[in-house]
Order: C-alpha cells, then structure tokens, then sequence
C-alpha cells in the first residue's frame, strides 16, 4: 500500500472494493483453471490460457498504480516488485504462481485499502447521532422541517428524550443533557437558560427551546469528524520514515535481483534455478508487513479517540502523546475548576461596597475568570458597576480603567507595587495567599484603596489524574501567574512535583522548554486561548473544555472536547498503545524479512510460498493496528 491513503475514502460493501473484487475474480479463475487442469479436464494450454486473463484482471489496479508511480515519480513501489516478480514468474512458465501471487497480493491489498478507508470513515457514524429533523419555532406555532434547513437564528424545541440536531443556545425551559456524542462524557449536564448546548447530545427530562448558532453542516459535531478525518490523514513520524526508508529500500530489492540473475553466468549453476531465487526474493524482501506497521493503528487510535471527545491532531501527536515524560498544567481553569469566587473584600479605605464598585467597574470588560467572579459578587451585593471609560487588559498582571475621572488599577499586588505605589500591607496580602486564595489590589489616586481576594476550588478529578500521571512515570509541574505562596498551597494539596509561580505568559514558554531539556516530551495542558503560546511550543499541546470554542480547538494539538482532566490520562495511553502496536508490527515484519530474504537466497522457497506468508503478515499487522480501535480509554 503506497497510495491508498490519498484515495477517496470507499464506502461501500467489502466485495466491491475494487481492488479486492478483481482480486477475487481472478482468485476463482485461477482456482477452477487450475482443479480443471489437473482433473484433465482442459489442456495445459487452456490451463496457462485461463492464467493469462487471471493475471492482468487481478491486477489491473495495483499494477497500473505501480506503473503511474514509477514513471510519473521515478519511485520504485512494491507493487513493481511485485509486478517485477509476476512477468518473472510467467517467463520461466509458472504462470499458475504468477496467477496465485496476483490474486493474494491483491486480496491482502483491496483488504487492507478497504479496512483504512473503513477505519477512517468510521467517525463518520457520530454524525448519525443529530437527528435529520428539527421542530421549529415560526410564525406562533412549531413546524418539523429538515435539520439542513435550519439557519442561524432560528428557535427550535427539543422535547425530553429527544437529541439535538444543532448547536445552540438555550433561550427558554431548563433540563439535564448528556453530552457524550461530543464530549465523551455521559454524565447529564444542567442546562439552562443561556447556556452553550451541541448538536447530537441527548435532552433528558424537560423541553428546551434553542437559538441555532451553526448550521448542521457547520456544528461542533461535523467540526470534529471533519477534524478527526483530516488528522487520520496525517502521517506519523514513525510513518514517514518508514516510508523514507521503502524509498531506498524497494530499488535495492529490485537491483539485488536483478544481480541474482547475473549470478550464473559468473559463478555457474542453473540459469532457471537463479532466476527463480530472484522472483522469490523480489516477494519475499517486499516490504509490505512493515509499510503496513503504523498507518492503520495510527488512524483506528486517533478515530477512538475522537468517539471519547478527545480530538488528536495526527499521528504525529498521537505518537508525541506516547512518548510524554511530564505534563505541564496551567492553574486557573485547568487545575482548578477557573470558576473563581471573592472570598474576601478588605477595604483600606472606605466601606467594602465601594472598593467592590471599583474594581467590578473596571473588570466589567476582563474576560478573565478573576475578573468575572468580581464582577458576579458586586451583582450579588446589589452594587451598581460604573461604566469604565477607557479599559485594558494588562495580560498576566491585571486591568485599568478610568471611572469617574479616576484612575484605577486591579491586579496582581507585585505589579501594583511595580507602578510605583509603596504596598505596605504585604502581611495581609501573604496570609490570604497561605489559604490558597488569589489576592489582588484595588489601586487609585497612586494608593492602594484595598485588597480582593478570591478562591478557585480544585476539580474534583485533579488528585486522581495526578496519582495516575505519577504511576505512569510521568512528572507532574503546575505553571502559572499566579503567586508561589497561593500556587504552593494548591500543588501541596495536589502532590504536585514542580511549581513555577508568578509567570508572565511568555515566560511560561520558556519554562515549557525548560521542562523539555530537564525531563524529554512534555505535554502542556490549559485552556487554549490564555495559555495558546505555550501549548504550541509544547510538544503536545492539549487544550481543554473546548466543545464551542473554535479558537481553542484550532490552536491545540490536541483537544478534549470536556472539561475532564481524566482525559489526560486517556490520551497519554492511546499515544502509548499506539506506539506499542506500531513498534510490534515493525518487530514482527522486520524479523519476517530477516528470515524470507536469506530462505529466498538459498533457493528454499517457492513463489507461491513466500507470497503466502508475505501477504498473511500483512494482513496480521492490519489487524494488529485495528485493535486500536476498540482500545478502552
Ligand atoms: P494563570 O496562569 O493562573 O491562569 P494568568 O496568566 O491569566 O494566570 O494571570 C496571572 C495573574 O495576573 C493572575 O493571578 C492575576 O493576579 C493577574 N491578572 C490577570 N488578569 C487580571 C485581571 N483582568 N484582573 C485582575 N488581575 C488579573
Ligand atoms: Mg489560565
């Protein structure tokens, strides 16, 4: 198989891959020439005759792709050896060898095309999960129309029981959904009013009506499988050398026996019985068991993988995720839940109210979690924000704006201190932190007007995924902005192993490349829009929660549909059978080749011999790579 990856994905029933169906044509001419033959039924010359259309039907087209790549790429494929070995076998009369190679090589061939493009297409079926027709919410009353016909803007009802056919937002009624088509997870999520839902996800009790935000063709679900086909189509590493290697390799096979054929003429012996030896070596050295190593393990893990909401990016990360010896997670949002809530208002000057009327009126436009959990507590307290008029953002350090002609700044306390105010209430500030709690300081008129601080509590899951991540030999560092005192009480309470505190994002690029150097492969774990640079300069960079968010997906090299650290884990052992299943097959055809190749030499095998076996491993390294598929994660 060289080409077959860049083929139109086939969809049909077994027997009509084309590849396979010649294959088996010629597979039953060559049967009954050959019991008709040897009954006496027909003359030898029949016989031979029969052999004679057998050979070009069953290879019609693997031979021609043989053919197109040699002269269009000047490559030398295996199906030139195999054709090679095939005119061979006819020369020296053997046509019936030659007819039982076209029909072997072609079934394993067409089997293996049929099982890629099947494994490939299999995602697919998720997409049967959206039901093809939506009640509609038009003109006062509700109408079925086809899910395709729905457009941004439309309302349509989901009763209880019933799936989803589009993503949304919830505009009216209140009930739990199970988001496991697009998320993997099959634990019922509340869902009210406002909230993000996903097409295909399964309504339980009440009657939703939902705001469409993407059409069918356009929703989270069709975005994953388009996502997950394309990645399938990405090459591994492991992959790609090999395929670097049959590049080389396939000549010299062809070259050596060619040199097998000269043999006689300077060493003597019979001229037949070398030129056997070559045909046989040119099916026995064919790399096929080997070129079919990875491709399909590769392609049924990263299709697994997308089933369970974890979307890997190709083979080459599937590979990289194998391979990982520590995880980098950021805090907020990652480790902890990022759902921040004011746990204590300590005014310097003035009441508690007014310090939270400040700085809720200039986070009004943060969208960071810390912002927001102001913003939700002056909402709470019944106290009004102002209009900021001017705000920024001041990424990883905290925001300013201007409200009633004051200045003033909500951060972290080491840069308010940095803006030039004297911060004289550290002790309090190195207190809260010892809780674990973020603190930041309200500054206006160059003093400080108070402190806020605020806690993030941990995910429920965290501790399990770190115990596993530790059995697993992997190192487990927390990276983030926050300070080392706040950032130390959540890793001890965690077990973590490393922490780097109090970094600006950049700054977390660097300690990822650190944490390459000190420990090999690191994966960077976040929520992909804060903390995208580091995920893309980590070797595997793996976004989390990103159902609805497109930015976050794009950016990542892998991305978990929930907002479950567990499927950390699940990616880590996917990338790892992965790696296990690949370097199996190459173990196993490498050490056929090493015994076919010096038996071909020696003239101990027959053609039709090491075709069998030739083309048996190759299906048993297909169906190694299979397993992939049914892999529990
Ligand atoms: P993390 O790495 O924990 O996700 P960030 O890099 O997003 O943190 O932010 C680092 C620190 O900068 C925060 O802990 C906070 O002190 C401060 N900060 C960032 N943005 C804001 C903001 N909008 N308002 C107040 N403080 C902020
Ligand atoms: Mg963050």
């Amino acid at each position: 198989m060289s080409h077959s990856e860049d083929k139109e994905l086939f969809e049909g029933k077994w027997y009509a891959h084309p590849v396979l169906r010649n294959a088996l044509i010629a597979g039953g001419l060559t049967g009954l020439a050959y019991a008709l033959g040897h009954l006496g039924f027909i003359s030898p010359v029949m016989e031979t005759a029969l052999y004679a259309v057998a050979v070009p039907l069953g290879g019609y087209h693997w031979m021609r792709e043989g053919i197109e790549e040699f002269i269009k790429e000047k490559e030398v494929g295996i199906e030139i050896l195999m054709l090679a070995a095939t005119i061979g076998s006819v020369i020296l009369r053997m046509a019936d060898e030659a007819a039982f190679l076209v029909f072997l090589y072609g079934t394993a061939e067409g089997l293996e095309e049929y099982t890629y493009a099947r494994t490939r297409a299999s995602i697919r079926k998720l997409l049967d999960l959206a039901p093809k027709e939506a009640r509609v919410l038009r003109d006062g009353g509700d109408k079925l129309i086809p899910a395709t016909e729905l457009v941004v803007g439309d309302v349509f009802r989901v009763k209880p029981g019933e799936s989803l056919a589009t993503d949304g937002v919830v505009v009216a009624g209140r009930s739990s959904v199970n988001e496991a088509p697009v998320t993997g997870e099959s634990v019922p999520v509340e869902k009210s009013e406002g909230m993000k839902v996903f097409a295909a996800t399964i309504n339980h009790e009440g009657s939703l009506d939902i705001r469409v935000t993407a059409t069918y063709e356009n929703n989270t679900l069709a975005k994953m499988v388009h996502l997950v086909e394309a990645a399938q189509a990405q090459k591994s590493k492991t992959q790609l050398f090999i395929e670097k290697f049959g590049r080389r390799y396939s000549p010299s096979v062809l070259l050596a026996s060619l040199v097998l054929l000269v043999v006689p003429f300077f060493l003597g012996g019979s001229v037949k019985g070398w030129a056997t030896r070559a045909v046989v070596l040119l099916v026995a050295a064919a790399p096929c068991a080997l070129v079919m190593s990875t491709p399909v393990a590769v392609a049924a893990g990263i299709g697994r993988a997308g089933r369970a909401g974890v979307l890997v990016k190709g083979g080459a990360h599937l590979e990289s995720l194998g391979k990982i010896r520590a995880v980098a997670f950021d805090k907020t949002g990652t480790l902890t839940l990022g759902k921040p809530a004011v746990s204590d208002v300590v005014p310097l000057q003035g009441s508690a109210s007014d310090l939270l009327i400040l700085a809720a009126s200039v986070e009004k436009f943060s969208e960071h979690p810390l912002a927001q959990a102001i913003v939700r507590r002056a909402a709470e307290m019944q106290v009004d924000p102002q209009e900021p008029l001017e705000f920024s953002a001041l990424v990883g350090a905290g925001a300013r704006g201007t409200v009633n002609g004051r200045t003033i700044y909500v951060g972290k306390p080491e840069f308010i201190q940095e803006l030039d105010v004297a911060v004289t209430c550290w002790s309090q500030v190195e207190g809260l932190r010892k809780e674990g709690k973020t603190v930041l300081l309200v500054r206006g008129d160059g003093e400080i007007l108070g402190l806020i601080a605020l806690r993030d509590e941990i995910r429920p899951e965290a501790p399990e995924v770190i115990a596993a991540l530790h059995q697993m030999k992997v190192k487990v560092v927390m990276l983030t902005g926050d300070s080392a005192i706040t950032a130390d009480a959540v890793a001890r309470e965690l077990g973590i192993d490393e922490v780097r505190a109090d970094l600006k994002p950049e700054e977390k690029i660097a300690a990822v490349e650190e944490l390459e150097k000190n420990y090999g492969a690191v994966a960077m774990v976040g929520d992909g829009i804060n903390d995208a640079p580091a995920l893309a300069r980590a070797t595997v960079g793996i976004a989390m929660g990103v159902a609805g968010a497109d930015a976050a997906i794009e950016a990542a090299d892998t991305a978990l549909m929930a907002d479950d650290l567990r499927k950390v884990i699940s990616a880590l052992n996917l990338g790892r059978r992965a790696r296990q299943v690949s370097r199996q097959n190459i173990v196993f055809s490498l050490l056929l080749l090493a015994v076919l190749i010096p038996l071909a030499l020696l003239g101990m095998m027959t053609v039709a011999a090491s075709v069998f076996v030739h083309e048996t491993s190759e299906i048993l390294a297909v169906a190694n790579g299979l397993r992939m598929a049914g892999t529990e994660i």
